[in-house]
């Protein structure tokens, strides 16, 4: 075991720093700080290619930083093998040994710390009824499903107590009615044993619904650290608000600065009124960003709001709630939800409106436009 700091408020785990280039490429990872505190369930959420594994494989100790420091407990553990970090990791591709059977697989990390006998077999009974896999511990590999088959990952990956549990997609070779299952079931797994999870995944869905705090990556660089609520509700910039979630773009110019508002003109001159985001300033081009469910086909109350008349380019019954693809006057399009049995027909025109402080003005980028491709 690493000798820890003993201050409380130090996080388990800090990036300082930390950066990694392959081989004469440009960073896998650049500029990184992130804190993991313990107990959390803290998950790397990106496109792929952002950086995500690079960063998952430098804590387990797998790739070696080619910049700043990793610390764990306060210490650094540059020179610390993975053998000893006393991390476990699972991967997407269950990375069984396909010759042993569930049982032997499972112990395999105590086996290789010493643990034999009585202690092994108290501990692996233990993981065994902690994932479900009660009864199993004797078939090989190839006579389980996929989903069992990561069930196996995870007890392997937890047996031997770790302080951390690492895990790079490990849902995503998985249906989704499985995937959603194992979700929850990691989720309760975590709160029992009080694990600190790092989780790696692409799907924001599965990261919103999983995380204390979601990192946000995109082309090596953190971009967002926060909660899922307030990365859903207050993205840092138009690749966040892009990528999680489903979010209307309307680029614009602002022609006007307040301190919570601001004012765009779009297409067809109209104007928006907005919340902007960071250092925006009359003359600026900007996307404003408003979600479907924020796009409201009658409005109640007086809250100031956008109010345009549109036409339906597209309605499609989803049971539940219709989507409308409208078209305001100038062209600007706009995606929006209206409950299910709102009785509404392509050929009639449309009021919609939304509020300012749900419509989001940031600096233009390229970014936004990129990610909902
Ligand atoms: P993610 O897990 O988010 O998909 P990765 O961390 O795997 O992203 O990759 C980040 C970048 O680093 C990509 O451009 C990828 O091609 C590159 N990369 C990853 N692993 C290696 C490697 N072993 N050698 C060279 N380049 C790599
Ligand atoms: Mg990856």
């Amino acid at each position: 075991m690493l000798s820890t700091s003993s201050d409380p408020d130090c996080p388990l785990v800090e990036f300082v720093g930390v950066e990694k280039v392959y081989d004469g490429g440009r960073p896998a990872v650049a500029n990184l700080d992130l804190a993991v505190r313990k107990g959390e369930f803290l998950t790397l959420l990106g496109p792929s290619g952002s950086g995500k594994t690079t960063t998952l494989m430098m804590l387990a100790g797998f790739e070696a930083p080619t910049g700043g420091d990793i610390r764990l407990g306060g210490r650094s553990i540059a020179g610390t093998p993975p053998h000893r970090r006393n991390m476990g990791v699972v991967f997407q591709s269950y990375a069984l040994f396909p010759h042993m059977t569930v049982g032997q697989n499972i112990k395999f990390p105590l086996d290789v710390r010493g643990i034999r006998g009585l202690e092994a077999e108290a501990r692996l009974a233990e993981v065994l009824a902690l994932v479900h896999l009660e009864g199993l511990a004797d078939r090989r590999p190839d006579q389980l499903s996929g989903g069992q088959r990561q069930r196996v990952a995870l007890a392997r990956a937890l047996i031997f107590r770790p302080d951390i549990v690492l895990m790079d997609e490990p849902l995503g070779a998985l249906d989704r009615q499985l995937r959603e299952r194992l979700q929850s079931e990691i989720k309760q797994i975590q709160h029992r044993i009080g694990a600190t999870v790092v989780y790696v995944t692409h799907d924001q869905t599965e990261a919103l619904t999983m995380s204390d705090r979601i990192a946000v990556f995109s082309g090596g660089l953190v971009q967002q650290v926060d909660t899922p609520q307030n990365i859903y509700d207050r993205p840092a910039n138009a690749f966040v608000a892009g990528f999680i979630g489903e979010n209307n773009g309307i680029p614009g110019v602002v022609t006007a600065r307040g301190e919570a508002t601001c004012e765009i003109r779009i297409a067809g001159d109209l104007v928006v009124q907005a919340t902007p985001v960071g250092s925006i300033a009359p003359g600026d081009a900007v996307l404003a960003t408003v979600r479907p469910e924020h796009v409201l086909t009658e409005i109640g109350g007086d809250i100031p709001c956008n109010r345009f008349s549109a036409a339906i380019e597209e309605l499609v019954y989803h049971g539940d709630h219709s989507r409308i693809r409208a078209i305001l006057p100038g062209g600007a399009t706009l995606t929006m939800r209206a409950p299910g049995r709102a009785a509404l027909s392509q050929s009639q025109p449309l009021t919609v409106s939304w509020c300012a402080d749900r419509c989001l003005a940031f600096p233009a980028e390229p970014a936004l436009a990129e990610a909902a491709e």
